[in-house]
């Protein structure tokens, strides 16, 4: 989906600004990497395109939706569409991989015999097939952060929004959970990405915005860019 941002900014009460009259075009199909440091506003911009968040002002147009103007009735809708890794994973304990997985499409009631070959064909890609019958606890961080991964990818949504989806993971799962979110954005998916891993920026190109006190503060097409290496 294309995604416009003009004007948003957010103050988180009573005076925090965490976004300060941000501009923003992606195209639909573009992959972009949102960088700086803790505190520059990545996670509200992204949880303001999941409409977890609504800006204090400015516009917010997703695809066909104005997110500010949206009506409750229409935000499972959007929602279907979006698929989100936070680095909380939020994933339900007292399901197992499998049912956590089977559970977004089960919420859209797609018949049981494809619900289980999607679960099933994700799960493996993911390398976590063997481990389906394993609750979240019983997981390791870098299965959970995958099982995230594929629950947000399973549903093939049009956006996919990434906060931080390599922390805290060795080079080599981080650079498989890349090769995903790369090959799912090949078959058409946006997905915008907040990280702080060079590597990853380094190795898999694509465009890098950089904020800075809430504020875009460079647009890279084709990122050459060193995180941290201005300051
Ligand atoms: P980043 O993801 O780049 O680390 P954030 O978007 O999390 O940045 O934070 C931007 C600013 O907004 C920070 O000053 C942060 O403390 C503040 N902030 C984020 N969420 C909240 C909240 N729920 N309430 C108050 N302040 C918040």
């Amino acid at each position: 989906m294309d995604i416009r941002m003009a004007g948003v900014t957010k103050i988180f009460h009573p005076d925090i600004v965490a976004l300060e009259d941000v501009y923003l075009n992606v195209k639909r199909g573009e992959f972009v990497y949102f960088v700086g440091h803790t505190g520059s506003g990545k996670t509200t911009l992204l949880r303001m395109l999941n409409r977890e968040l609504s800006p204090s002002s400015g516009q917010i147009i997703v695809g066909k939706y104005n997110l500010r103007k949206m009506r409750l009735g229409q935000l499972p809708f959007y929602r279907r569409q979006v698929g989100v890794v936070f680095q909380d994973f939020k994933l339900l304990p007292h399901l197992n991989a499998a049912e956590n997985v089977a559970f977004v499409l089960e919420a859209i009631g797609m018949p049981g015999r494809q619900v289980a070959e999607r679960v099933k064909a994700i799960l493996t890609r993911l390398d976590l097939w063997k481990r389906r019958f394993l609750y979240p606890e019983q997981m390791s961080g870098g299965e959970q952060q995958r099982l995230a991964i594929a629950r947000a990818v399973v549903n093939m949504p049009s956006l996919l929004i990434a906060d931080e989806p390599t922390g805290n993971l060795d080079m080599e799962t981080a650079e498989s959970i890349m090769d995903i979110l790369f090959s799912i954005n090949a078959s058409g998916t946006t997905v915008l990405m907040a990280t702080h891993n060079q590597y990853v920026v380094d190795a898999f190109r694509a465009r890098v915005i950089r904020l800075s006190g809430g504020r875009i503060v460079s647009d890279e097409p084709r990122g050459e860019v060193e995180l941290y290496g201005d300051l």
